[in-house]
């Protein structure tokens, strides 16, 4: 009598398997300098400025990718220009 929970199991490590796919292509993006595929985010540097009031929030700002192979970096702005004031502590604390 397990049949309907298996199935569902199965659907749920589906999309688990779909998104760990997303994942390793972003993970593994070439080096723009050796062509190395692990230019990876090494760090994240938080302070999105808020929409509301603009001071810095905890949301990621600028990532930061190291090549495992050759050792240079890059920094990429995130595609977001301001924060949720829901994640501003002076807006929403
Ligand atoms: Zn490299
Ligand atoms: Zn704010």
């Amino acid at each position: 009598m397990t049949n309907c929970h298996t199935f569902h199991l199965f659907l749920l490590s589906d999309k688990k398997e779909r998104d760990m796919q997303d994942l390793m292509n972003k993970l593994f993006s070439p080096c723009p300098a050796c062509g190395h595929p692990g230019f990876e985010v090494t760090e994240a540097i938080p302070g999105l400025p808020c929409s509301w009031c603009g001071l810095p929030t905890r949301l990621i700002m600028q990532e930061i990718y190291t090549c495992r192979q050759c050792g240079c970096s890059q920094t990429n702005r995130r595609p977001e220009e301001t924060a949720d004031p829901q994640y501003c502590d002076h807006c929403n604390p």
